[in-house]
């Protein structure tokens, strides 16, 4: 299956909904721009709880919700207007534009910094005889291509803003009032999920790469004199990260702890950050051997990040990149401190005032979801199937009636109803033999089904039956949100009764 995987995925996104271009009525819907359907919706929602969960909730984080549209100020102070800007070459005859970094590393099967110098991709197309991948046609100079995508608001447009490129912005925005009005203290993290606008000039690889799309970000301020200074620091001390150092072909497995003492990172907290960060992506069950830390070059990264690890995958695109963890420094509050005229400043307990320093962890929602798709995707009996972890499955459980008739549709339904009023979120499917609603329920990833048969209506019980194992146990009614829930909570179906078949 490997081979055409990633073909698998698209068409099972679009025969079931999942996510398809949006405004596909029309012919004219530019490309980047990606609907999701009730399916993909419910598991994209699921991707942000969980991630709601470990981060926010179990790291202590303020989240917040910025807004989208910002005014060009805004910009001007983070920088974006003059920087954020991606390298592009046009093909002189079918004028098409490409990503002439992205391009080249295709062609070349090497990684090219988006930060290179445009005389080297020149002379990197030229050396490679690298022509246009559409028409074959030469290729112009490599040139500079500002990615904001404006906005313009006012009755006459008068108010020049624009879309947010990443959704950090807005937590940088907000610092102060959070200081003042949250009762702060160093180190916080604050919390968003969001959109976020770039202009891609060639969108593609679906969701991973959109015009339009969604990011988790987590910016945690500290004091940069208290950075070892850390009271979770034990929990994470002796846990194993999987890092790909610079230059380096192996991944290494490097315990927080050393990757400290080894000054890889320049400190705990951020060792700290990434442990959780392996630890979440790893729960959510995307295989640890898929995951991997790759140090990032000074040429590579942001001008202003002082040590960047991308957090990649591995799918059937190749590694992809799912997050950015960036040492911002004080970069985005001095800038905004200085544009906006407001004072940033923090004031320690010591009574010195810092402009704090921020570790991002940057995750994009929407490659989150494909990877996690494309590492559940299995081949089973009864064909393709999800192997979600029951917590992002799109429904907790499916429920089936084994007939429509004698009264089982009706015990059915009263369960399917009782459940959901305990909030579990339940798929019905009374149509086609078993075997079809299985492999129906089994193809988007619905952990258990329970059916409905004679034997319930006689002695009040139903069958539970795993998608991973195929194997049905028999249970009390009674006994059903107990049992679900456990079963959520990764316990093993054997646990709760005996196996029927
Ligand atoms: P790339 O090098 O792949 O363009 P990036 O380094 O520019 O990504 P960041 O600016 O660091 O990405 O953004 C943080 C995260 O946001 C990425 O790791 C990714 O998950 C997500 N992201 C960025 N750009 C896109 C996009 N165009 N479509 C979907 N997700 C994106």
């Amino acid at each position: 299956m490997e081979g055409s995987k990633y073909d698998k995925i698209l068409e099972l996104a679009s025969r079931k909904s999942l996510f398809y271009p949006s405004a596909e009525i029309y012919p004219n819907a530019p490309a980047g721009f990606w609907d999701f359907g009730p399916i993909g919706q419910a598991i994209r929602r699921k991707v942000v709880d969980f991630w709601s969960h470990e981060f926010v909730n179990k790291e202590n984080m303020l989240e917040i919700h910025g807004s989208q549209i910002l005014p060009q100020s805004v910009f001007e102070g983070s920088g974006h207007l003059k920087s954020f800007a991606d390298p592009i070459v046009q093909c002189s005859k079918c004028k098409k534009f490409e990503r002439a970094d992205k391009l080249i590393s295709e062609i070349i099967g090497k990684n090219v910094p988006e930060s290179s110098p445009i005389d080297k991709l020149d002379d990197l197309i030229k050396e490679k005889k690298i022509k246009c991948q559409k028409c074959k046609g030469e290729l112009g100079n490599v040139s500079k291509f500002n990615m904001m995508v404006e906005s313009l608001v006012g009755k006459q447009g008068e108010l020049k803003t624009f879309l947010r490129p990443e959704a950090c912005q807005s937590i940088f925005l907000n610092f102060a009032r959070m200081v003042k009005t949250m009762r702060l203290k160093l180190p916080q993290g604050i919390a968003q999920v969001g959109g976020a606008f770039r202009n891609e000039i060639s969108p593609r690889q679906s969701i991973t790469r959109s015009v339009e799309f969604s990011q988790m970000e987590a910016e945690i301020f500290f004091d940069p004199k208290k950075i070892n200074e850390l009271k979770n620091w034990r929990e994470v001390k002796d846990y194993k990260l999987r890092i790909l150092k610079l230059q380096s072909k192996n991944i290494e497995e490097i315990k927080a702890e050393d990757l400290v003492k080894q000054k890889l990172v320049p400190g705990r907290l951020i060792a700290y950050y990434l442990a959780r960060t392996q630890q979440t992506w790893d729960k959510m069950g995307i295989p640890l051997e898929k995951l991997r830390f790759r140090e990032v070059d000074k040429d590579e990264r942001a001008f202003y990040s002082l040590a960047t690890f991308d957090f990649e995958v591995l799918t059937s695109l190749g590694w992809l990149e799912l997050i950015a963890n960036n040492y911002r420094t004080d970069y985005d509050l001095k800038n905004h401190m200085e544009h906006s005229g407001t004072d940033l400043q923090y004031s320690t307990e010591e009574s010195d005032k810092i402009i704090p320093h921020i570790w991002e962890i940057s995750a994009g929602v929407d490659r989150t979801m494909f990877a996690i798709l494309d590492t559940s995707m299995k081949e089973g009996k009864e064909g393709l199937y999800l192997s979600l972890n029951p917590k992002l499955a799109p429904f907790d459980c499916a429920i089936f009636p084994l007939v429509n008739k004698d009264d089982l549709p009706e015990l059915a339904e009263k369960i399917k109803k009782d459940l959901q009023e305990s909030w579990f979120e339940v798929f019905y499917d009374d149509s086609g033999s078993i075997g079809r609603r299985y492999a129906r329920s089994d193809e988007i990833g619905i952990p258990f089904n329970i059916t409905v048969d004679h034997d319930s209506i006689k002695s009040n019980t139903v069958t539970i039956r795993d998608r991973d194992s195929t194997k049905q146990i028999r249970v009390n009614i009674k006994e059903l949100k107990t049992i679900l829930s456990s079963l959520k909570e990764n316990k093993e179906l054997k646990d709760f009764g005996k196996y029927i078949n």
